[in-house]
Formats: structure tokens, C-alpha cells, sequence
């Protein structure tokens, strides 16, 4: 039987390279930075939105002062005509107008002052949500560092490996390395396993006594195979 001693070390190296994989992928360092990231993004547009606000606020304040301001000028121009009429009548219509323009007017800085109040609060608004955000800047840039710190910690593992694997792989025969390939590509469980005991360490299953007793049988050139998954076998 062929040993397989170095193929089964090379697909230790394997399987760790794969988990490497997995981890870098699902680093919890990622999940920070990306919940950092969505609760600037968050408060980004919150402020957005307050600012928005706040500057159709600015609108109709500017739309009361303008009207308020023709208020004021019908206002005068009344005044100037009921010093003129002499009819009763006309400068009862004149007063008339002249009181429905000021109760507009009246009406208008009412609305006014719940507009400015409503500019306090959104310019307090925007401001603490300023500073929210450049807290969470902040957070996102530390959290942006320790992922990339973390991937380098896992490139500075994978060279390692690497450098492993191409070790043990010069030591394998260009055949039985392609085999190895071909096999692996199969599957997601592990293409070489040793036993314990008689447990196949790919699959977990027991082989038999006669399955074992049939590996012993193996010529000098074959490579052992587990009967279960069909995994090769470092015995
Ligand atoms: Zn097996």
C-alpha cells in the first residue's frame, strides 16, 4: 500500500486554509463595522431630513414676511384713503378692509412664531445629531482599522500556510497530488483521512473487520480507500 502520510499532512494544511477562508469572511470585526457603518448612516440621514426641514421652514417663514409686508403697505394705503373719503359708507368699507388686513397679519405672525420655534428645535435637532455623527465617524474609522488589522492577521496566517503547503506538496509525487486535486474537487469533506481505530476520520464511519483486513490485502502500489465515502485512507 502506498503511504499517503504526506498527502494526509497536505490536507491538514487544506482544511486549515479553508477555515482561514471562512473566518476571514465572517470576521466579527466585519459585523462591527458594517452595524457602525449603518448607524452613520442612520443619523446621516436623520440629519438630512432635519435639514430639509429646516430650510422649507426658512420658506414659509419668508412667505409670512413677505405677506405681512403687503399687509402693512395695504394697511397704510387704507389709512391714507380713509383720511380722504367722506362718504360713511366708504370708510366703513375702508375699516372694514383695513381690520380684515391687520387680523391677517395677526394671524400670520402667530404662525410665525410656532415656525421659529420649530427652527429652534430643528437646528438643536441637527446639532446633536452633528455631534452624533462625528462620533460615530470615529467609531467606524476604529472599527474599519481593527477589521483591517484582523485581515492581515489572516494573510500573515495564510502565507504561513502557504508556505507550508507548497513544503509538503514538493515532497509529493506530481500523480498522486493530481489524484488528490481530482478527489477534493468532489467533495467538502476531507479527500484524505486516517482511522482511528477503525473509524474513518472523513466520514465517521466504522469500517468492518473484513473491510479492514481487505486494506492490509493492498498491493505495494495501491492507495487505500475508505468503502464508505470513498476517501483515501493514510494507514
Ligand atoms: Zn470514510
Amino acid at each position: 500500500m502506498v503511504s499517503l502520510q504526506s498527502l494526509l499532512e497536505l490536507q491538514k494544511i487544506d482544511t486549515e486554509l479553508l477555515q482561514l477562508a471562512h473566518r476571514v469572511v465572517n470576521l466579527e470585526e466585519r459585523a462591527v463595522l458594517t452595524k457602525a457603518k449603518a448607524a452613520l448612516a442612520t443619523s446621516q440621514k436623520e440629519s438630512a431630513i432635519a435639514s430639509d426641514q429646516l430650510a422649507s421652514t426658512k420658506t414659509e417663514i419668508d412667505a409670512l414676511e413677505a405677506a405681512n409686508k403687503k399687509c402693512e403697505s395695504l394697511m397704510t394705503k387704507y389709512s391714507q384713503q380713509l383720511k380722504t373719503v367722506i362718504a360713511p359708507r366708504e370708510a366703513e368699507a375702508l375699516q372694514h378692509e383695513i381690520e380684515t388686513v391687520r387680523a391677517e397679519r395677526s394671524a400670520n405672525d402667530d404662525k410665525e412664531l410656532l415656525l421659529l420655534e420649530t427652527t429652534e428645535s430643528l437646528q438643536s435637532k441637527i446639532m446633536r445629531v452633528a455631534e452624533q455623527i462625528a462620533a460615530q465617524i470615529v467609531k467606524v474609522d476604529s472599527a474599519t482599522a481593527s477589521l483591517n488589522d484582523a485581515i492581515n492577521d489572516c494573510d500573515a496566517q495564510k502565507n504561513v500556510l502557504d508556505g507550508r503547503r507548497a513544503a509538503v506538496a514538493g515532497m509529493i509525487d506530481a500523480k498522486m497530488l493530481k489524484l488528490y486535486d481530482i478527489k477534493r474537487n468532489k467533495r467538502a469533506t476531507p479527500a484524505v483521512a486516517d482511522l482511528h481505530g477503525s473509524k474513518c476520520q472523513s466520514c465517521h464511519l466504522d469500517l468492518s473487520v473484513v473491510e479492514l483486513s481487505a486494506l492490509k490485502k493492498l498491493g505495494a502500489d495501491e492507495m487505500a480507500e475508505c468503502p464508505n465515502c470513498d476517501c483515501y485512507l493514510a494507514v
